[in-house]
């Protein structure tokens, strides 16, 4: 599927997580992330061929044995083994997906409701809303008595598009997490680090947050930052890669 993907090839569907095969999760039905763009893997197949319980063997599809290809479309473990099936497959026209995480407070249960109900109107889904699921669920270092509510929005497409369809969600206000979550992480930070006298802060630089000092990246020693200065100004005069981890800010 990756390979078929790579040649901007899109399967008709598959599961949403590469763990599981292509043919256990279609004869079952085969939910994904292409499904409302597609349907369901099962609605993909063209051809299965198959090993029947008196070990014959048939091609299964809407011309032959088209009752059994009917059942197999959702209840196929249970009518024989599938030694090899023809899909239907699509050219890739999707090039990026969009990721959009909520947090709220529980007193937001009604208006999210509310909302979501909106943007399914009674099955009109927009299909390359490929993605969604949520929880309310108790978190005790939030609130200990209200559940918070997590949402997650998956958008076959550019994020400009998914924005515009969430912005009921993004109207919804949430609580600011990220002072207190830094916070926390500093209060672990300093902790680990007093349990350990004369030994200064370091980060490993591809888990660094940015709020670092340099020293703590990529090392204390005065010759180090005066070597990684000097390959700078040799290699990258005008700092053009100063994105990630900047060892000068630009
Ligand atoms: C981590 C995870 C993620 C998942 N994600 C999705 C998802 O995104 N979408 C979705 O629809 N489902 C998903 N599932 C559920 C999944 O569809 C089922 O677990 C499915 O049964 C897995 O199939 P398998 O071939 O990997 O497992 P198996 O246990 O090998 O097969 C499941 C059943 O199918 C039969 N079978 C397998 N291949 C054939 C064949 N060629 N011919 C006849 N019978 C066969 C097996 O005998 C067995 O009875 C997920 C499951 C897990 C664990």
């Amino acid at each position: 599927m990756q390979w078929l993907a790579s040649i901007k090839i899109q399967p008709g569907a598959t599961g949403s997580n590469p763990c599981v095969g292509f043919l256990g999760p279609a004869l079952g039905g085969g939910h994904g992330r292409y499904q409302g763009l597609h349907g369901l893997a099962s609605d993909n197949f063209i051809n299965l061929n198959v090993v029947l319980a008196d070990g014959s063997t048939v091609q299964v599809n809407k011309n032959s044995h088209s009752d059994l290809f009917w059942a197999m479309q959702g209840a196929g473990h249970n009518y024989g083994i599938v030694t090899s099936a023809e899909s239907r497959i699509y050219p890739r026209k999707i090039d990026t997906w969009h990721y959009h995480n909520y947090v709220w407070s529980q007193d937001k249960l009604e208006i999210l409701f509310e909302r979501l109900n909106a943007l399914h109107k009674d099955g009109k889904t927009p299909p390359e809303m490929g993605v969604e699921f949520g929880s309310v669920a108790v978190d005790p270092s939030f609130n200990t008595t209200d559940p918070v509510l997590s949402w997650t929005f998956g958008y076959a497409g550019p994020a400009k598009d998914a924005e515009r369809l969430l912005k009921p969600f993004n109207d919804i206000p949430s609580p600011e997490l990220q002072a207190p979550a830094q916070k926390l992480a500093d209060q672990i930070r300093d902790i680990w680090f007093t349990s350990q006298p004369g030994h200064k802060p370091s980060v490993y630089a591809n888990y660094a947050t940015g709020v670092e000092p340099l020293g703590a990246m990529y090392g204390y020693e005065p010759w180090r930052m005066q070597r990684l200065l000097g390959l700078k100004a040799k290699y990258d005069p005008h700092n053009r890669f100063r994105f990630y981890n900047p060892l000068i800010k630009g």
